[in-house]
């Protein structure tokens, strides 16, 4: 839906930011810095690096920040304005979350999707306001990200970790070269920033002009005419099919292995500051139980998804239709599924993603010694070992990696998993919209406390230097030589 600016965008926001640096004074943020400076060869070491600056990357930027951790950089391998799924593989029309959600605010009222909205387009217009385009929450990331001044560096790809005495070296390439030193590693790299897609055993030797996954970069145009298969019943399988019909494809079909579609959004309908807080406190079972169970009732499509592919009358939907093998050869695909062959040119795999680090040239140091529920924390008396969650990190408390085996790769403790990945350990507080403010607290409460204690000595040091005096010695007069004439009387 279009909106007319109520007030000029430019006088509507720059009240809104004044309202947010007013805030901002009175909270006495950003807290003043406090970590000490560091440099190792003569090289300086930054406090914390993050990697992304999609919605994780920034919360966690931010929060660092205003909790007076300074010397912080955040890279993105994407352009500028074009980091994360919203207007690169995102293929829906609005997000899925209702449009009052407080998403990356921080607690902060100003910052807001809501006050940068009707800033813009006025209150009747947020009423009126069903779900938020897409491409609209792109563009408060954007203001986000500017009105508190980030620092993010685009075009920058992190390509390997190493360990320099207690540092991290991180290699990084495009607009900024060379190897970074830092003392944390925040990694917001997204659902797709560990492992990669999560390609089925049937597609692995199918030519790759032949299909596509559904976050790929998909020329829909090219499809205009063909018979185009999609595997999946998720939100992203209804947006590439709706996408394809709508860029003109002859036909698309649903393939679904399930009998029947999820129908219930089961954890959004338990949400609550409860699951937030106190999920990740659970025991193991209990956490292993939740997701075992979300997972196989699974998160439906949104219905206005469903429902721009179903408007189509050259979609159709098959359930209960498992792929059993897909050839290419030169008529276009030939799929055999259970409810028997099926020929298209063109297969989208809305498959998902996968925890595999094994799979991200990146984490090659890292890989074989990060600690995964498999590794023991999993036991089968929990319930089924679903593969994506046995793969998924064991984390600490501040979403820091573990080692496999003690002491074979320390600086895990100080990598921070603070994407989709974290979800099996810490609840849904780094990948959604939802609790992120929440995640990045928890995020950088441990960050600051490992710091300061890592810091201790010159923190006390500190303590024994300061000598500024808060009395004059003017403000009294001491008593005892009178008190002792006295007495000697
Ligand atoms: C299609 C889609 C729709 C969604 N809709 C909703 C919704 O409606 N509501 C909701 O709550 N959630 C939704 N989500 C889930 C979640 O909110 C998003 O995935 C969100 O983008 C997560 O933010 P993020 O910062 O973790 O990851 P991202 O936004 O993906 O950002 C990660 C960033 O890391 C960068 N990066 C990765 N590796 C490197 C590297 N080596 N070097 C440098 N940069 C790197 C990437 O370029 C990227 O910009 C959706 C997810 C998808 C995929």
């Amino acid at each position: 839906m279009k909106h007319t600016p109520s007030l000029s965008i430019a006088t509507g926001l720059a009240s809104l930011e004044a309202r947010l640096a007013q805030d901002l004074a009175y909270l006495e943020l950003p807290a003043k810095p406090w970590v000490p400076a560091r440099s190792h060869d003569g090289q300086p070491v930054r406090d914390v690096v993050v990697i992304g600056a999609g919605m994780c990357g920034l919360a966690a930027t931010a929060k660092l920040i205003l909790t007076g951790i300074t010397n912080v950089i955040a890279y993105d391998a994407a352009p500028a304005g074009l980091e994360g799924p919203w207007v690169t593989f995102a293929r829906m029309e609005t997000l899925r979350s209702p449009k009052g959600l407080t998403g990356p605010s921080l607690g902060l009222p100003q910052l807001t999707f809501r006050a940068w909205f009707t800033a813009q387009w006025g209150d009747e217009a947020w009423q009126s306001l069903d779900k938020i385009p897409k491409d609209q929450w792109m563009d408060y990331l954007v203001w986000y990200r500017k009105v508190l001044d980030l620092p993010v560096q685009n075009g920058v790809r992190m390509t390997g970790i190493s360990e320099v005495g207690d540092l991290i070296a991180i290699d990084v390439e495009g607009a900024e070269t060379g190897r970074v030193l830092t003392r944390r590693l925040v990694l917001a790299t997204g659902r797709s920033g560990l492992g990669g897609f999560s390609v089925p055993d049937f597609l692995k030797n199918v030519d790759r002009s032949r299909w596509a996954h559904s976050a790929d970069d998909i020329d829909f145009d090219k499809l205009r005419g063909k018979r185009v298969a999609v595997i999946g019943a998720g939100a992203s399988s209804m947006d590439n099919a709706a996408a394809a019909l709508e860029a003109g494809a002859g036909a698309v079909d649903l393939l679904i292995r399930r009998k029947e579609m999820p129908r219930i959004n089961k954890m959004t309908g338990i949400g609550s500051q409860g699951v937030v807080h106190g999920m990740h406190q659970l025991p193991d079972a209990w956490k292993w139980k939740f997701v075992d169970y979300t997972a196989e009732t699974q998160t439906p499509p949104p219905r206005s998804s469903t429902l721009r592919v179903s408007r189509h009358d050259n979609a159709r939907f098959f359930l209960d239709c498992g792929i059993l093998s897909v050839k290419d050869d030169a008529d276009g695909l030939l799929i055999e599924t259970t409810q028997g062959s099926m020929r298209y040119d063109f297969l989208i795999a809305a498959t998902g993603f996968s925890n595999d680090f094994n799979g991200r040239p990146e984490f090659a140091a890292l890989a074989p010694h990060i600690r995964s529920w498999s590794d023991g924390r999993y036991t089968p008396e929990m319930g089924h070992a679903r593969k994506s969650m046995a793969e998924a990190p064991d984390l600490g408390p501040a979403f820091e990696f573990k080692e496999r085996v003690a002491g074979s790769c320390p600086m895990l403790s100080h990598i921070h998993c603070f994407n989709d990945a974290a979800m099996l350990t810490h609840g849904k507080v780094s990948g959604d919209i939802p609790a992120v403010s929440a995640g990045a607290d928890r995020l950088v409460r441990g960050i600051a406390a490992s710091l300061f204690a890592e810091d201790v000595e010159a923190h006390f040091a500190n303590l024994v230097a300061y000598n500024i005096p808060e009395l004059q010695g003017d403000e009294w007069v001491d008593s005892t030589p009178t008190l002792k004439k006295e007495t000697a009387l």
